[in-house]
């Protein structure tokens, strides 16, 4: 199965990797949203889409969005303390470009990179159910599907890591996550999986996670996509 494939595994041919603004799918999610629009009008509030630049190479795969993030925000990781982690680093390694000042008019550009979440509605205390999660993983493989130059993909947290593993069809068993670990998944084409702890408050405030570890990960991505790179540039001097 080639990479194009896998959103097969997935759900049904053709999805889109946006859901509609007012996606229905989980009851319990959609009714979250209508209360919290009830008592935040101002705020997102739908499922949040995913923020790419055009011909990415990594796509970077969260949990769900933060209540008053992206949910508040409506683009990933914006506006809560992962996102300065994330944004930060990924501005430090060549992934985005601009400056990031948690807000969605704050010009910040992704520089060969996209960001998307595996649920794409907030859930109560940041818990979606496995069913949830399964609802929501035919977006999850159709944003994969739709980036052609991808050779990378980076899962923050065991979430993550496990929906990707099945949008490619892969047995969670023979790919186990660990913090810092790098899968080549046989049916993926170019594309490896990188796994790292989530860059939730929670995670660094408790040290699971800290800067040094999250960015050693993320020295592993650019090496991995400039070797891509150097790899793809034509041979000079040569007939
Ligand atoms: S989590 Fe995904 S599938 Fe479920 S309601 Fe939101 S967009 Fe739809």
């Amino acid at each position: 199965m080639s990479r194009k494939a896998v959103a097969a595994t997935a759900g049904p041919k053709g999805k889109r990797a946006e859901p509609d603004a007012d996606c229905q799918i989980c009851p319990r999610l959609a009714a979250y949203r209508a209360s919290g629009r009830a008592e935040e009008p101002d705020w997102h509030n739908a499922p949040v889409p995913n923020f790419a630049a055009a011909n990415a190479r990594l796509l970077i795969v969260g949990l769900a969005p933060g209540l008053r993030g992206a949910n508040r925000t409506g683009r990933p990781f914006t506006g809560d303390f992962a996102g300065d982690l994330l944004y930060e680093t990924l501005l430090d390694f060549g992934f985005a470009q601009g400056a990031y000042r948690a807000r969605v008019d704050d010009g910040l550009r992704l520089a060969g990179s996209a960001i998307t979440n595996a649920v794409r509605c907030v859930p109560p205390q940041n818990k979606p159910t496995p069913q949830e999660i399964n609802a929501c993983r035919p977006f999850l493989a159709a944003t994969i599907e739709s980036l052609p130059d991808l050779c990378a993909i980076l899962a923050l947290g065991r979430i993550a890591h496990d929906s990707i593993l099945r949008a490619f069809g892969q047995k969670l068993s023979a790919f186990p996550f660990a913090h810092g670990a790098e899968h080549i998944l046989p049916e993926a084409g170019a594309v490896t999986l990188f796994d790292s702890y989530h860059c939730s408050r929670y995670n660094t405030n408790t040290g699971v996670l800290t800067p040094p570890m999250f960015r050693a990960v993320f020295a592993s991505l650019r090496a991995k996509i400039d070797a891509v790179e150097n790899a793809d540039q034509p041979s000079k001097g040569m007939p």
